[in-house]
């Protein structure tokens, strides 16, 4: 029976699907394995080079499961890449968890690691960064899920004299705050600065996240945490007037708006692919603004659209003068020869094709 489901399990996951399930009677008894390993794949170690995708809007990606109704682990398979299980669950699912005791081949968990100061990444010059870069949030390997789900009270952008490099989200003291995506903790500390008790996660995609004025820290600087874990709790802690999370999103030290990931009053993801691009990093730069301009473009290309339908052409007949078809399409001389670049003593030839509107 176990041969069959594995068999079975492999050319699935030949089709290279996220998770799955597979038609079995959940087993009678289960090992009570809850830990699960992280799930993800190792990002280029440098910024990649700037890859041309379309930024239409995509539909939004949903969480993943809150942790409490994850089901038990009933077996973990191999599969082709060493470093890559596939963990069998008690209700017929599976998914690709990455084993993170075998190395990853990628610094991002070296190079700039620091878990003794918040900001590792002094040296990196923003100029060095490129103009864009591509960022796969989610796929087979990586979840995801909200930090804190919830209005935003103060948005990413210039405030007074200090800028604000995130977005805060009032919460009552105590409530959870969960890892956004796969990483590893590189800062948690009570930071006797204005973002009081701070958790920082490094994750597989390059990005950092960052929670402040935290109640309670639950996890330590070299933690390996999930999409969804529950890192830390809210609370009020630093230059905080009640309680809320303080969470930042940023690229080598680059702070961007949250927004252009997450919609955080629904929770979801706005994207699987995220094109990061540098002038993002402008703490004017926001996803509302953004969005303003989209709809800016949105409206040019009604506009262009309702001209190119309003078009008319008029294809020349024998013994036709532009003034004679000026006075047909109740125009005049001039705009004709403007619409075509053409002088008003050309000569016309028969059956060429004039715009008249
Ligand atoms: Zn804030």
């Amino acid at each position: 029976m176990k041969t069959a489901i594995r068999t079975a399990i492999l050319t699935i996951s030949a089709a290279f699907c996220t998770t799955g399930s597979y038609a079995q009677e959940p087993a009678a008894t289960t090992t009570a394995e809850t830990a699960i390993v992280a799930a993800n794949t190792a990002p280029a170690e440098t910024p990649a080079a700037a890859v041309a995708t379309t930024n239409t809007k995509p539909a939004p990606v949903a969480p993943v499961k809150e942790l409490d109704n994850k089901p038990l682990v009933v077996d973990t398979l191999p599969s082709i890449n060493e470093a890559i299980k596939i963990v069998l669950f008690n209700d017929n699912t599976w998914r690709y968890v990455r084993d993170r005791e075998i190395p990853q081949d990628s610094s991002i968990y070296v190079k700039y690691w620091d878990s003794t100061i918040i900001s590792p990444y002094r040296e990196v010059e923003l100029s060095s960064l490129p103009q864009s870069v591509a960022i796969a949030l989610v796929d087979s390997l990586k979840s995801y899920h909200y930090p804190y789900k919830g209005r935003i009270s103060s948005h990413y952008g210039p405030r007074r004299r200090r800028n604000h490099n995130g977005v805060d989200l009032p919460l009552k003291e105590g409530d959870p705050v969960y890892a956004t995506f796969d990483g590893r903790v590189r800062f948690s500390q009570d930071t006797k600065t204005g973002y009081g008790n701070l958790v920082i996660i490094r994750h597989d995609n390059g990005l950092e996240t960052y929670m402040g004025h935290l109640s309670k820290r639950l996890v330590e600087a070299g933690d390996w945490v999930t999409a969804g874990q529950i890192v830390a709790l809210g609370g009020s802690t630093g230059r905080s007037t009640g309680p809320h999370l303080h969470f930042e999103t940023r690229y080598y030290g680059q702070s961007f708006d949250p927004e252009r990931l997450i919609d955080f009053s629904s929770g979801m993801l706005r994207r699987e692919t995220f094109l990061l691009k540098r002038s993002y990093f402008d703490i004017y730069s926001k996803y509302d603004q953004n969005f303003e301009d989209e709809i800016a473009n949105e409206e040019d290309d009604k506009r262009e659209a309702a001209e190119e339908a309003a078009k008319r052409y008029y294809v020349v007949r024998k013994g036709d003068t532009l003034s004679g078809i000026a006075v047909k399409y109740h125009t005049t001389v001039t705009r004709i020869c403007q619409l075509n670049g053409i002088n008003r003593n050309k000569t016309l030839s028969i059956g060429k094709r004039l715009r008249v509107r």
